[in-house]
């Protein structure tokens, strides 16, 4: 493993650098004030090529790997957390139909994911099952070549704003996770409908919504892989996307140590910058360290998956320490700067609370820490 960025990651990071210091830094407060989504901007990522990094280049992709992608995530999440989680949102549906997707749906679906023409999100969560996903009761009924689907999906991201989801639904009622199948949906098929948008603590230029679906008339062609391979599908999907959250979890770990550093070398106390104090800068080294650790852990686990490598552990242990890093970061970034850190003028009180949801989505830490038991357990077992 090469700890240096070659050629085409360096002209990536510069690209995107650019990209968000122009597009995205000076309109962050008033998309999370307004509560906005900048879907235009979005739409010059895909444009710009920011959101086919790890696809074909044949489905206007960029044929490049997660090393590169999670660059260009980092660097968005540093600026906006709302638009990374957005991209990194708008991949499940990319992932899920380049990894299992007939020819046809990858002609149809995948150039326009990859440009931003349309947007996607991913629906796997109802109200009654969150960490426990294998128990979901949205049910798709056979009919012939169609399948009717109802029930209610929640906490969707994008839910309203993205044109395609990837939903996941039983096709089968025995109990078990074979049970499960993944379906295409459009925005604009009879019978969805989308709930409010939720109140919530952070990120809130991304919508988050209920996704209602009243005998919703999909055809069979719109099976992602085959019956009764959707829960499979989903957590292999959720392995990739474990990665794309803790790039994201350091970007926002990144701005508030960032910001806690600019602060703490021109704010003076005790007629001396704040800096020379040990209680200050030891903090700032910790995060240092710390992003700098969850990173490497990171860029580990995109370098396994790029090789076709087993990743899930990686992908698990990554995301469980970069965003619980992100969350003792951004809280102490808060403390460098004393009631300032706790004041709007300042954004590493948006940063506290970016971070905080990161520990919960993907799946929440503590499953992070039974899928990384579970495969410490198989490794020692074969062993035994
Ligand atoms: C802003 C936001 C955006 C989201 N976007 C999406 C999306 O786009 N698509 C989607 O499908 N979902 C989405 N989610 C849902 C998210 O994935 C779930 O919230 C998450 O999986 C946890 O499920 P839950 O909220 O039902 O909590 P629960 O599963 O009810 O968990 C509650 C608590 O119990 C703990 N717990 C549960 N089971 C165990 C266990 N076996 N061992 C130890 N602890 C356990 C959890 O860790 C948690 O602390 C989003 C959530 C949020 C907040």
């Amino acid at each position: 493993m090469d700890f240096m960025y070659n050629e085409v990651q360096e002209m990536l990071k510069d690209s995107i650098k650019r990209f968000v210091e122009k597009e995205v830094s000076p309109h962050v407060d008033e998309w999370e004030e307004r509560m906005e989504f900048p879907i235009e901007v979005m739409k010059k990522l895909g444009e710009n090529g920011f959101l086919g990094i790890p696809y074909p280049e044949e489905y206007n992709g960029q044929g490049l790997g997660y090393q590169e992608y999670i660059i260009v995530l980092e660097e968005i999440a540093r600026a906006s957390a709302s638009l990374a989680i957005a991209v990194a949102v708008n991949g499940l549906p990319q992932l899920i139909i380049d990894k299992f997707g007939n020819e046809e749906q990858k002609r149809k679906y995948l150039p326009k994911l990859s440009t931003a023409e349309i947007t996607g999100g991913f629906a796997l969560t109802e109200p009654d099952y969150g960490s426990d996903a294998k128990s979901i009761k949205t049910f798709a009924e056979r009919r012939g070549d169609r399948y009717i689907i109802n029930g209610t999906k929640r906490f969707i991201s994008q839910a309203g704003v993205a044109d395609l989801y990837i939903l996941l639904a039983r096709t089968q009622n025995t109990g078990s996770s074979h049970d499960i199948t993944a379906f295409i949906i459009t925005k604009d098929m009879k019978g969805i409908t989308f709930g409010k948008k939720e109140r919530k603590m952070g990120l809130n230029a991304t919508a988050t919504r209920e996704i209602y679906l009243e005998d919703v008339d999909v055809p069979v062609e719109n099976v992602v892989g085959k019956e009764g391979y959707g829960f499979k599908i989903a957590m292999m999907a959720l392995d990739s996307g474990r990665i794309t959250i803790a790039a994201t979890a350091i970007g926002i770990a990144e701005a508030a140590k960032d910001c806690a550093l600019r602060y703490a070398v021109t704010r003076r106390q005790f007629g001396k910058p704040i800096v020379e104090f040990q209680g200050v800068s030891f903090p700032l080294a910790d995060m240092e360290t710390k992003i700098n650790a969850a990173r490497l852990l990171t860029q580990r686990a995109a370098f396994l998956r790029d090789r076709g490598l087993p990743y899930s552990k990686e992908a698990a242990m990554a995301k469980l320490f970069a965003t619980d890093i992100a969350m003792e970061v951004t809280t102490n970034a808060v403390q460098v700067m004393g009631g300032n850190g706790y004041m709007k003028d300042y954004p590493v009180e948006r940063y506290m609370r970016e971070a905080k949801v990161m520990q919960i989505v993907e799946g929440t830490n503590q499953i992070q820490k039974l899928v990384i038991s579970r495969h410490m357990v198989r490794e020692i077992s074969r062993t035994l």
